[in-house]
């Protein structure tokens, strides 16, 4: 299983939004670096632009999938994936999660229920086009990527 380092600084938007969303879905995008293990550096929510059935649904437009490519780029970090959150269901791809599924993303998925995180869980697509988990660590140290990264050499 490999493993995704989640940094607090982007763990705290993710899951406010999930929260804050509730009883919708929520999603947005998360960048980092992508070495042997992926870290999540920042997360930035996006607007769920599914019509209907938001309990049940996302959709990030086309346009926002564009500005998070160019977003990375000007900040010299890796669009690594796609978060989005489960109202009352547990944090595991649904069907319409693996059609939607893009190779290379991890896909971080919270579990809300009655407005508060209980679960987190991270995915991403194996050469079979399944499903497998990644094994999420919580990095609890202040976001300071210079720092972070120095550790790292
Ligand atoms: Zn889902």
């Amino acid at each position: 299983m490999a493993d995704i380092i989640i940094t607090e600084n982007a763990r705290k938007v993710i899951l406010k939004d999930a929260e804050q969303t509730y009883p919708h879905e929520c999603c947005g995008f998360f960048y980092g670096t992508d070495e042997d293990t992926r870290t999540v550096l920042e997360a930035i929510p996006v607007e769920n632009t599914k019509e209907e059935n938001r309990e049940r649904r996302f959709e990030i437009s086309a346009k926002d999938y564009l500005k998070a490519e160019q977003y990375a780029d000007e900040k010299g970090l890796t669009l690594l994936g796609v978060y989005h959150s489960h109202p009352e269901h547990p944090a595991i791809p649904s069907e319409h999660d693996l059609r939607q599924a893009l190779p290379y993303f991890s896909y971080i998925i919270v579990s809300v229920k009655k407005a508060k995180t209980v679960n987190v869980l991270s995915w991403k697509l194996n050469d079979q086009g399944r499903f497998a988990e990644e094994k999420v660590i919580n990095q609890n140290n202040p976001f300071d990527v210079d720092v972070f990264l120095s550790s790292y050499q």
